[in-house]
């Protein structure tokens, strides 16, 4: 069997080990003579996975009683309308910052239900970015402040959040867990589960549960958080493998420890940005360095036929997803927690050795 260096965005590279236990277990988990994909939601042997799953995340965020930890299937796309739809009461403005692809989304989704403001803008700076604090015009009273903490198509990603008075909701779909984060300073996070938690199919959302109560009775049951917390997130059928799957990933960082796997980023990043930056501009960083994501790495080459060029000669060199996104064309090495060192050393020497024969 030959695994890949997997580079893609999402769904995205998982632990080998988990991999490994999940195909273990996958015809008779725990003695109980099925798969846990077979069980019931409502049976002991889910039951434990399900409370184990949230378990973890609090203790891995060290999220307090006064917030709910909650699975709920759509993405992190339903989340994009659930919270206006929870949030943003008759009247009220919510701000918005505009960082680029995924806030846009975000901000589109927002302004269906309810009052916007866009509270800074640079989705279209090149090289991209995300606003300066300094940027941000904030709303009085506003219902609420959403970011986008690391953009997964443009490679930028917020290093110091903003202290607001308002509730701070954010996006954290690419890189939940990549790094610490002080969860009382959000109202609400969210992320789509398919980069650094498990498989697609669900989005994690941390909600203060205070927030929840915003929500209009006349909101379809299944879209409003009360719902999802009065049932820990049991109201229907949930998502039972990813969890599943989930549990073993929270699981895994435990063992490594968060702090190792903050550390292991920040080394990762830095070996593939310096190779960029020492390449004489034959790569060029697509993102302003104060900005750079340690979980999406995107760059440029002199054209697209040399960039097809040299994707093309990376995939037979085992090195598979660094194609960037669609909209935007380019390269983008996407490193999250389970992606190995040597998976990047094995691109840096790539990039030099492709640099040689086609510079
Ligand atoms: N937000 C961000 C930052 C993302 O990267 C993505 C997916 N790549 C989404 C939202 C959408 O997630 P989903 O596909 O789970 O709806």
């Amino acid at each position: 069997m030959a695994r890949v260096y997997n580079f893609c965005a999402g769904p995205a590279v998982l632990p080998v080990e988990v991999l490994q236990q999940a195909a273990d277990e996958m015809l008779d988990y725990q003695s109980s003579g099925m798969s846990i994909m077979e069980s019931s939601h409502r049976g002991k042997e889910y039951e434990a996975v399900h409370n184990e799953a949230i378990a973890n995340l609090r203790k891995l965020l060290n999220i307090g009683d006064d917030y709910a930890v909650l699975f709920l299937q759509g993405g992190a796309s339903m989340q994009f309308a659930m919270v206006p739809m929870n949030l943003l009461g008759q009247g009220m403005t919510a701000d918005y910052v505009n960082s680029g692809e995924w806030a846009s989304k975000a901000l589109k989704e927002a302004k269906k239900i309810g009052k916007v403001n866009v509270a800074a803008d640079c989705s279209k700076d090149i090289p991209t970015r995300i606003p300066a604090l300094s940027e941000l015009k904030l709303t009085k009273g506003a219902a609420y402040v959403h970011i986008t903490s690391n953009e997964t198509i443009s490679g930028a990603q917020w290093k110091m959040f903003p202290q607001t008075e308002a509730p701070l909701v954010a996006d954290m779909s690419s890189d939940i867990l990549s790094r610490p984060v002080d969860i009382d300073k959000f109202g609400l996070i969210y992320a789509g589960a398919q980069k650094n938690l498990g498989p697609s199919g669900f989005a994690v959302v941390i909600i203060r549960k205070d927030l929840a109560e915003r929500a209009p009775e006349s909101l379809p049951t299944m879209l409003q958080y009360r719902t999802h917390i009065a049932s820990n997130s049991l109201y229907n059928t949930p998502p039972c493998f990813g969890i599943y799957i989930l549990m073993l990933v929270t699981r895994w960082v435990l063992k490594v420890g968060a702090e190792n796997l903050y550390r292991r980023n920040i080394e990762k990043a830095a070996k593939v940005y310096a190779a960029i930056d020492s390449s004489g501009g034959y790569y060029r960083g697509t993102a302003v360095k104060e900005y750079r994501s340690d979980m999406n790495v995107t760059w440029r080459m002199a054209s697209e036929e040399l960039e097809n060029k040299f994707i093309k000669e990376a995939e037979k060199n085992g090195l598979k997803g660094l194609k960037g996104h669609r909209s935007v064309g380019g390269l983008r090495a996407s490193i999250y927690n389970a992606f190995p060192m040597e998976g990047v050393d094995a691109l840096v020497s790539f990039m030099k050795d492709f640099q040689r024969r086609n510079g």
